[in-house]
């Protein structure tokens, strides 16, 4: 059981850094620059919770930062909690505002991410998705037991919530705080800062979508930053994009602030 438990675990972190490195911080918002076979690693790892094309998912992203809480937004709660979860991610293609030809010009020559992308097939390459999702875990039972694949399926899909979740909860002003005033729903919910490695802090991340550093106060624990911390080290991270907002005041005395401009701006966000 423990060894069964501690697998999940492992893959839960791997798989849930791969998407909000990989997918988020990196493809979506190029906060930081690494070597390719490193980008790869990260989004790959990514690749295996099922979300989809890193195109796909990387266009749709920055189409909800663009129209934030809009009715273009994709996924706004705003406009239907049921759309905001899963209807747009069962979507059968990109809505007719949204083309990553235009929107994603930055990957789609990219040839990995074209494969995965299959033409823009929301079917066949959610297909391919699942067929690569696969036959990895069919590798990791073959090399290390049924236990570890198992784990790894049940991770996958795990971290498969937390995009889904964190768009609802994280646009619901109620459910959580903001250090930054800004036009929109989003809110800082710790809760799901911890499930999604720093990603719940998401009023800080509208604020501020270049950086690469998400939680802003001492105690807004942003385990993927921690993990780019790590790389800049080994030195497997570069030009990154880190906001240092001013000192924030005691909560007693927190007044909102108005955002201002990060030092790199996002791509195409
Ligand atoms: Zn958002
Ligand atoms: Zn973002």
């Amino acid at each position: 059981m423990i060894e069964f438990v501690s697998a999940f675990l492992i893959s839960y972190i791997l798989i849930g850094l791969g998407v909000t490195i990989g997918y988020h911080r990196l493809l979506s918002h190029r906060s930081f620059s690494c070597p390719k076979i490193v980008e790869y690693f990260w989004v790959m790892l990514g690749y295996l919770s099922f979300e989809g094309s890193p195109i796909w998912w990387a266009t749709m992203h920055r189409a909800h930062h663009r129209h934030v809480d809009t009715p273009l937004d994709p996924h706004s709660p705003k406009y239907g909690v049921w759309n905001a979860h899963v209807g747009w991610f069962i979507h059968k293609g990109y809505p007719s505002h949204i083309d990553p030809q235009v929107q994603a010009k930055d990957l789609i020559n990219d040839p990995l991410y074209a494969f995965l992308e299959q033409g823009g097939s929301w079917a066949r390459a959610h297909f391919v998705s699942y067929i690569i999702g696969w036959s990895v875990r069919l590798l990791i039972c073959l090399v290390f037991g049924w236990k570890a694949a198992l784990a790894s399926i049940l991770a996958g899909y795990a971290v498969l919530q937390i995009p889904l979740m964190l768009n609802v909860v994280c646009h619901i002003p109620k459910l959580g705080y903001k250090n930054y005033a800004r036009n929109d729903d989003s809110v800082n919910v710790w809760w799901v800062a911890l499930l999604a490695m720093g990603e719940g802090w998401h009023n800080n991340h509208h604020a501020y979508p270049g950086s690469a550093k998400m939680g802003m106060k001492p105690w807004e624990f942003d385990l993927s930053w921690l993990t780019i911390l790590l790389m800049k080290k080994l030195r497997l991270a570069h030009a990154i994009n880190v906001v240092s907002p001013k000192p924030l005041a005691p909560l007693w005395q927190m007044k909102f602030e108005r955002p201002r401009q990060a030092k790199i701006e996002p791509v195409d966000c």
